[in-house]
């Protein structure tokens, strides 16, 4: 077995991210006692505290149980140190995601704010010299009609385009994080279990480990309004690239695409709203919100108000339609292109985990 060596500035990141003194740990395991979620054998997040404590960042990178925690904040209230454990695993998913990010820079453009003005730029830069080769870099006269300013094939084959190469380069970082769980965490004698894919999309879809997890049942609903907003928003984009190539776009208001649209979008601003709430109202549970927590929460926000914006926009023939409508792309690449190295991975990194998990046993 090879040495594993102290990182001292891992240590401090994750102590300057939680806010926590993680030399204040006495290791007494109070918080993997009340964890819920955590399994009888090697426990989380005591153990985690400990590495933690020592800045064993090898350890703690590619840890699964890591993704096993669903940040209800109990092991928090009953920590008698006031160590925050639950801000240390939250801290340590942070690193996880730019330990993971190739190229670096894409996981530094989306945790620091010094970063956020080249974060910006990129799409910017990248939907003016996509318009301007096309020609269409300007604003069309006659009624609001966005296909004049950004025609719907060239937006459906470069950003479908785009998200695919993003997606390939967060999809390396996944299987490294894939071989690191295993060695990590290796099957018992037992081996690993077909993927238990079924059960784990049960657990997602149900949000079946929120329940289990402490009483914070605000949270849950507020997790589920905006993850099932956000499918069927997906669902609804889908059906639109669908009705462009077929020539039936723009939808008419009462489509029932249209309104599923809307709906998704309510659903959003609601999950929203509970989340920001909880966040100020509500900081002893919810833990310290980092500038990553925050980004993630104003891009999606802004994301559905423009699109709710460039609605309104089009059948209202307002002025500045096309403006909404850049800012809308810009948002839109925010969301979804830089998603695997955002907060939103967890989508990725969590399933994975999750999917290991289960297929090694793991409860
Ligand atoms: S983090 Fe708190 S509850 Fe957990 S072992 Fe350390 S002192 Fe005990
Ligand atoms: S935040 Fe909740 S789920 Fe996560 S380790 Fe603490 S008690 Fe367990």
């Amino acid at each position: 077995m090879g040495i594993i060596k102290p990182d001292i500035k891992f240590k401090r990141e994750l102590g300057r991210l939680s806010g926590s003194q993680l030399n204040q740990c006495m290791q007494c395991g109070n918080c993997s006692a009340v964890c819920s979620l955590a399994p009888a054998e090697r426990p989380f997040p005591g153990k985690e505290m400990v590495w933690s404590g020592w800045g064993l960042k090898e350890k703690l990178i590619g840890n699964v149980d890591i993704w096993l925690c669903h940040q209800c904040g109990d092991c928090s209230s009953y920590c008698p140190r006031d160590v925050k454990p639950a801000d240390v695993i939250s801290a340590i998913r942070h690193q996880t995601y730019l330990h993971y990010a190739r190229p670096r820079f894409l996981g530094k453009l989306v945790s620091s704010p010094a970063w956020l003005p080249v974060a910006i730029a990129i799409p910017v830069v990248v939907i003016m010299a996509i318009l301007s080769l096309a020609g269409t870099f300007k604003i069309p006269e006659g009624p609001v009609d966005y296909s004049a300013f950004f025609p719907h094939g060239l937006l459906n084959s470069t950003f479908s385009a785009i998200t695919l190469f993003f997606y390939l380069l967060a999809s390396f970082g996944i299987v490294r994080f894939w071989k690191d769980m295993k060695r990590l965490t290796p099957p018992g004698e037992a081996g690993m279990k077909k993927f238990p894919i079924a059960r784990v999309l049960g657990e997602i879809l149900s949000h079946s480990n929120f329940s289990g997890c402490g009483s914070q049942q605000l949270r849950k609903i507020a997790h589920m309004s905006l993850f099932f907003g956000f499918g069927l928003l997906i669902l609804v984009t889908l059906y639109a690239i669908w009705a462009t190539i077929t020539h039936n776009y723009p939808l008419p208001f009462t489509n029932p695409f249209k309104i599923a649209g809307n709906v998704a979008s309510l659903m959003i601003y609601s999950g929203l709203g509970i989340m920001v709430f909880q966040r100020l109202m509500n900081r002893s549970v919810f833990g310290k919100s980092s500038y990553s927590d925050w980004l993630l929460l104003a891009a999606i926000g802004l994301l559905t108000l423009s699109g709710t914006l460039v609605e309104l926009a089009r059948f209202g023939n307002w002025s500045v339609a096309y403006h909404l409508y850049f800012f809308h792309l810009v948002a839109v690449w925010f969301v979804i292109m830089y998603l695997p190295f955002t907060k939103m991975g967890h989508i990725f990194y969590r399933t994975t985990a999750l999917l290991y998990a289960r297929s090694i046993g793991r409860k």
